[in-house]
C-alpha cells in the first residue's frame, strides 16, 4: 500500500482488480481465426477478434497466458490465449 508505487487506474484491462464482475468469461485462441460469437462478425486475426469485443461488446481483457502444445512432427506450439470478460450491469 505504498504510495508511488503503481498508481491505480478506473477499471482498465491492466488492473484486473478494479475490474467488476463479470457475468460470463471467454476465451480466445490465437489458433483460432477470430469470429465473434455475439454478432457473427469476423474480425481477422486473434488481436482483431480482441479488439472487436473490447470495443464493441464492453468485454474486459483478464489474462493473457501463452500454453504449449504438440504440435506437428513432435515440435511444441506456443499458443497465446486471452481471457475475456463482460461486465456485470
Ligand atoms: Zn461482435
Amino acid at each position: 500500500m505504498n504510495e508511488g508505487q503503481m498508481k491505480p487506474d478506473a477499471a482498465s484491462p491492466h488492473n484486473p482488480e478494479a475490474l467488476p464482475d463479470v457475468d460470463r468469461v471467454i476465451e480466445l485462441s490465437s489458433k483460432d481465426d477470430g469470429h465473434c460469437t455475439e454478432c457473427r462478425d469476423c474480425p481477422i486475426g486473434f488481436d482483431g477478434v480482441i479488439n472487436h469485443y473490447l470495443k464493441e461488446h464492453g468485454y474486459v481483457l483478464l489474462n493473457v497466458r501463452t500454453v504449449t502444445e504438440a504440435g506437428y512432427n513432435s515440435e511444441t506450439d506456443h499458443v497465446a490465449i486471452a481471457l475475456l470478460g463482460h461486465p456485470r450491469k
